[in-house]
Parts: structure tokens; sequence; C-alpha cells
């Protein structure tokens, strides 16, 4: 009964040929994608989404209890859409020593029982790849529970740069040293032509997907983000989210996928007027449900994005096809640089916002194997 009035439904939408592929298990295409994007019928996507994401996970979503290190500020990359950066030199800039990175991760072990630490950081020509070797096997001492999901593809060839050496030997030694799974940042846009506009000194696309092959093909898996609302295209949304699903019918190497809004607060491209306000909570609920069509039965998770659309639009995104909150982010310093509203959250807060949304909640550890119901 109830999916005969979906089936009614969705019968009045401009993209019901597609909806009721994604319902019967078929494989969408590049022009599907195109087609999704550029509909406005978000409620129908959320509606086919809704159901792919309860087939596959039930009423249960999940987070993961971690802590955000950014290990350094100092950036040669000059990111047009980056508030967080400091040129090496600058006064404002750091780099979190050894003992700190190791202390922050017991600390937060103890404290709030994290099981995830998230280290991202900017691209510094003084830091050779020992640092990340040292500060790996130190954490891996002090809290071997704790997984370490660290360094995206464009640290990982700034590392090799320094070290005049290839990626795929910086992530054989970085895996060697303890690293677990690779943060997906980094890939924006997966078309040059937006890269050039919005960080033209940044590795190339098929340098991004270059080395999240060689990291999969190495057993480190990954997650693949799409940060939108800069200067890119419909097509070229459309086209990335293609990219990442060829890699994945490849290596099967990204766990999740995370699709961001732009911030503009306090960025370059906000100051020369090529974005002035974030693209909004119809466009994260409609990139969402995009995101778990695209990919039901490529990329098994989904995050809902709440560290710069807010709580609210993250527990909408919930019955959007989102099935994981994310983290608690705790220390989270490259979205506040932008302003945005709370960059970090406890367990609790996350607990009641999925219950409130009528959801169970789960939590997961780096990997996504639930550790315990709430
Ligand atoms: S986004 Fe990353 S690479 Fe780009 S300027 Fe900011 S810290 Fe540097």
């Amino acid at each position: 009964m109830q999916s005969r009035l979906v089936q009614e439904f969705l019968k009045k939408s401009d993209i019901s040929d597609i909806l009721d592929s994604a319902l019967a298990g078929r494989r969408l295409d590049l022009n599907d994608c195109i087609r999704l994007v550029k509909s406005d019928d978000a409620y129908s996507m959320g509606l086919v989404a809704s159901i792919l994401r309860e087939r596959k996970f039930g009423d249960t979503i999940t987070f993961v209890n971690n802590i955000i290190l950014n290990y350094t500020n100092v950036c040669v990359t000059y990111c047009k859409f980056c508030a967080f950066y400091r040129p090496p030199g600058h006064e404002e800039s750091y780099t979190v020593p050894l003992e700190d990175i190791v202390k922050r991760v017991a600390t937060s072990r103890e404290m709030f029982g994290i099981t995830q630490v998230l280290m991202q950081g900017g691209h510094n020509p003084s830091l050779r790849v020992e640092y990340f070797e040292d500060a790996f096997r130190a954490i891996k001492q002090k809290c071997p529970e704790v997984g370490i999901h660290g360094l995206s593809p464009s640290e990982v060839d700034m590392i090799a740069r320094v070290e005049r050496s290839s990626t795929k030997e910086i992530l054989s030694r970085l895996k060697e040293a303890g690293l677990d799974s690779l943060p997906g940042a980094g890939a924006e846009i997966l078309e040059d032509s937006v890269k050039e506009q919005i960080s033209p000194l940044k590795i190339k696309s098929h340098e991004w997907l270059r080395i999240m092959e060689e990291a999969h093909g190495l057993g480190i898996r990954s997650s693949a983000t799409m940060m939108y609302g800069t200067v890119e295209t419909e097509e070229d949304r459309a086209r990335h989210i293609m990219k990442i699903a060829r890699l994945q019918e490849k290596t099967g190497g990204f766990m999740a996928f995370i699709p961001w809004s732009f911030e503009p607060n306090n960025t370059e491209m906000q100051m020369e007027g090529l974005v002035k306000y974030p693209s909004g909570g119809l466009q994260l609920l409609k990139m969402i449900a995009i995101s778990r069509i695209m990919f039901d039965g490529l990329v098994d998770h989904l995050q809902s994005s709440w560290l710069t659309n807010g709580i609210g639009m993250a527990q909408l995104a919930l019955s959007y096809g989102a099935d994981d909150f994310g983290g608690t982010l705790i220390g989270e310093e490259v979205v506040s640089a932008t302003g945005a509203r709370s960059t970090e959250l406890t367990s609790d807060r996350i607990i009641a916002a999925v219950k409130q949304a009528g959801f169970r909640v789960a939590e997961r550890d780096n990997a996504y194997n639930i550790i315990r119901y709430h």
C-alpha cells in the first residue's frame, strides 16, 4: 500500500524515471546525475533516498566519538576558499609539537572515550615524513584503540614533495607507522576548471584520484568529499560524483561520502565577491539525497554535514538519505576560522539530536563498525 502511494507520488516528478531506476537497484549514469542536480524536486529525491537508506540501515544512525587535530596551519597552497591557513613565518602560524599531539589524543581518550583522531593540516614545507611517522607510532603506542584517520591526498602529496619521494612510498611508510584511513578532503570539485579558480596551487583532479587509488591498493580505506557552492556548474557536481563512483567500482576503498557546502565567511572568495553567501539548506538536502541515490550499492555511508550546516539541517539530512552524523569533532579549527556556528559537539548532544529526529543512535568506530547502541 505504502509503496503504491509512493509510486503515485513519484509519477508527478520530472525525474520519476530516474527515481524508479534507483528504487529498482539499477546503476545510474552521468546524464541521470546531471538531471538530478538540475531538478528542483528535492522532496521526491529525499523520499527515494530515505527508502534506500532505510533498506540498508533500518532506523539506525551512527556517529563517531572523535577529535580533530589540526596539526599545523602553515600552508603554501593559498586556496581562495580557506580562512584557516597562515603563510610560513606569520605571527599566528603554529605547528603542534609531537608531545602535544600524543597528550591531546591520550587526554581525549581518557575524558571523552574517543575512538578516532582526525589529523589534518596545512601544506607545511618544514614538516618531514618523520614528524607524521613519529606521531602515528606514539599515538598507537599510547592509545592503540584510537583509529588514525589522517592526511588528505594533497597533504600526502606535499610530504612526498618535501621528501622527493613518491606518494605511494609515503603512504606505505605512513601505514607502517599506524595510519588507518585517509579523509577525503582536498577534492573540492574534481574538475580542474573549478580548481584553477579556487585552488590553483593544489593537486589536480587526476592526482587526487591517483593517490586515493594508491591508498586503496595498499589497504588504506578512505572517505571521499565534495565541497560545493563555489564557482562550479551543475554538470561539474555531477561529474565529480561520477568520478568517485568510477574509482569505487575499481577499488571499493571508499567507506563514506561527505558532501560539504562552502562557507564563504572570511575567505578570499568572499572578499573578491566571487561567492557572497552559503548555498543554503535546500541544496544541502538535495546533495545528500543525490549522493544516496547515485552511490546506492557503491559507497555505503553518507554523512550529514552538521559542521557547516548546523545541527538542525543535519537532523533533516537524516530524512534525505544520510546514515551517519559524523564526529564530535572536538578541537576543530578549520571551519571555526570562518566563524561558522558550532564546530564541536559532545556525544550527548549528537545522541539527543539523532533521537529528536526519530532515529535509533549508535556509536561507531573509525571503520564504521558499531560499538554500542544508545
Ligand atoms: S584548504 Fe588546506 S591546502 Fe588549501 S590553503 Fe587551506 S590549509 Fe592550505
